[in-house]
């Protein structure tokens, strides 16, 4: 199972390999990079600042026809649909393209302090959590599953770092 990496815009390097690197070793999966050159700007909105995320994965499966298994787009701004005021992610379920934003994980947007290694537990977290709803998965009960949903940054921090035994199974 290929995960198709394709940050948009300015993404941490180190956060990629760091995303790459858990993904093949506690899972199935290969990762590689893949360029999306997408024009997104359309997709603003001025009076919320923030992106339409489901325009955004609309738009990606236009140049994603030929790529194999799962796209994980990783996006530095903030996503909203419009029921929402922000995500922190958005995927199709059972399907192939999964986004999350980074905006939200970053510490320094609560509290104004960097802390990397926290970002980068969120971010892994909300990356396992949007591919699990393209696992056909739903959101889980269990506090301690990453398919727990998650609505603030502290419910992205108190759930666990893996799947429960049920949604383990979908995983492949
Ligand atoms: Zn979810
Ligand atoms: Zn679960």
């Amino acid at each position: 199972m290929i995960i198709n990496i394709a940050p948009i815009g300015n993404v941490d390097k180190g956060l990629i390999k760091y995303i790459e690197d858990h993904l093949s070793r506690y899972y199935n999966f290969s990762t590689q990079e893949l360029k999306l050159n997408l024009d997104i700007k359309k997709f603003y909105s001025e009076e919320r600042r923030q992106y339409y995320s489901t325009q955004i994965i609309q738009e990606a499966a236009k140049f994603t026809g030929n790529v194999k298994d799962k796209v994980l787009i990783l996006f530095e701004d903030d996503l909203f649909v419009p029921v929402f005021t922000y995500i922190f992610g958005e995927a199709q379920f059972n399907g192939k393209h999964a986004i999350v934003s980074l905006c939200r994980l970053h510490e320094e947007f609560y509290t104004g302090k960097t802390n990397q290694k926290l970002f980068f537990e969120r971010t892994l977290k909300e990356v396992l959590h949007e591919l699990g709803h393209t696992f056909n998965l739903k959101h889980c009960h269990d506090w301690d599953c990453l398919m727990h949903t998650s609505g603030g940054i502290e419910e992205v921090d108190i759930k666990g770092s893996g799947f429960c035994v049920e949604c383990s199974k979908s995983i492949p």
